[in-house]
């Protein structure tokens, strides 16, 4: 019932995996608001990179909660739990600032990224997120052009006519748009039609399907075609291995994001790995200017 008044689709099968009002869960869900007080959620990075040439251009912050007792709990956990309990306002915006603030001292360190952040349903309905997302901008002193909001269809479907008047407000801030997790849940060709988005997401079980499965490899190859017929930039997550990797540089595939590249680090760890493969990327570029 929860599940079908908050995406308003009237209707929704029962599915245990959405169970939140379990005794576990409902402990979990009243622990979440001490948790954001008390900076236990922790945004990782997860590099992407040019496919063609290997270049990182960008980080998609991903978070996570250090959990006293439980360990780390993954946000597939906890992220439905904030948006049941009012608190996915609170989280969006501690991981929006986080992450700005991340980027702009690695722009500090001479290492200049895109940002990617993923919205949530609540959160892409609520009608002050541009006027916040802008001024988070300001304040952090960061191009908008530099962070993307990455949106899934299933957030648009619950009240399209609302989610289309909050885009087209950040899109006037200037952030752009992702569609991600593409070809799953409530996909559709209209949504491409009519989103106005910059990039597209190939959701990652066609990416780990696409060598051994003709129809994934299908699917991910049309759906490059598609979106650059649109003009739109591609990129695909869950790429865990050289020969995925190939294959999606042979397709034409704009950007790669997975486990082959780099897993979701912690910030140190992820500072330590973005410093290092710049190094081994200007060394690289000084090295083609040298023979050139
Ligand atoms: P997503 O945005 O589609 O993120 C990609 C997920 O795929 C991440 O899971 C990432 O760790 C995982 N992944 C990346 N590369 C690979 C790979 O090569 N192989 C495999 N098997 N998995 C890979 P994660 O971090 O557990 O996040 C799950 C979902 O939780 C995200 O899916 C996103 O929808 C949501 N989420 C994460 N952080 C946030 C957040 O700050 N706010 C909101 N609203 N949702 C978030
Ligand atoms: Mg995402
Ligand atoms: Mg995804």
């Amino acid at each position: 019932m929860y599940v079908a008044k908050g995406g308003r689709t009237g209707v929704e099968a029962y599915n245990s995996s959405q169970e939140s009002h379990s005794p576990a869960r409902l402990a979990l869900a009243g622990e979440l608001r001490r948790a954001l007080e008390q900076r236990e959620l922790v945004v990782y990075y997860q590099p992407q990179a040019a496919v063609a040439t290997g270049l990182v251009t960008g980080v998609e912050a991903l978070v996570r909660w250090h959990h006293p007792r439980q360990g780390l709990v993954g946000p597939d956990v906890f992220v439905p739990l904030a948006e049941n309990t009012g608190l996915i306002g609170p989280l969006t915006m501690a991981v929006l600032d986080n992450a700005l603030a991340q980027v702009r001292n690695w722009d500090r360190m001479g290492v200049h990224l895109d940002l990617a952040v993923n919205l949530s349903t609540r959160s892409l309905l609520d009608r002050g997120l541009p006027g916040v997302v802008s001024k988070m901008l300001a304040r952090h002193g960061l191009a908008p052009q530099r962070l993307e909001l990455e949106i899934t269809e299933s957030m648009i479907a619950s009240d399209p006519e609302r989610a289309f008047e909050v885009l087209a407000q950040l899109r006037s801030v200037g952030v752009r748009i992702a569609l991600d997790d593409f070809g799953t849940g409530y996909s559709s060709l209209a949504n491409l039609r009519d989103l106005e988005v910059e990039r597209l997401k190939i959701d990652r079980s066609f990416t780990q399907a696409m060598c051994e499965s003709h129809p994934d490899a299908v699917i991910v190859a049309s759906t490059v075609d598609l979106a650059h017929q649109l003009g739109l930039e591609v990129v695909a997550e869950g790429v865990e291995t050289q020969e995925a990797w190939e294959r999606l540089r042979q397709m034409g595939c704009d950007l790669a994001q997975g486990y082959f590249l780099a897993r979701p680090m912690a910030p140190e760890h992820a500072t330590a790995w973005l410093t290092g493969r710049r190094k081994l990327e200007t060394g690289a570029a000084s090295a083609l200017v040298e023979v050139g």
